[in-house]
């Protein structure tokens, strides 16, 4: 079994629920940017210009609690800006 690599794939390695909701087509609300950070889409805001989506970078696997990631590695994987405002 290959070692997994920093990068989006490993997430949902943990356990069987986090890898389905990452491949729930059209309903993402699991995603990982191309920084490998990956994000919880919370809710959608109605705005006059449209929806605008509220995502969280996930710490921890809501659903068996692994550690993902850390706010450290976030802030160095996203830069100083949040990646959907780049
Ligand atoms: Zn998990």
């Amino acid at each position: 079994m290959p070692r997994p690599s920093k990068c989006s794939a490993e997430f949902g390695s943990c356990c069987k629920d986090l890898k389905d909701s990452l491949t729930i087509p059209q309903q993402k609300f699991f995603w990982a940017d191309e920084q490998g950070v990956l994000y919880l889409t919370i809710g959608g805001v109605r705005t006059e210009q449209g929806v605008g989506w509220m995502d969280h970078a996930v710490l921890f696997c809501p659903f068996c609690g692994t550690k993902l990631q850390t706010k450290e590695e976030i802030s160095l994987k996203a830069g100083s800006a949040p990646p959907h405002l780049q």
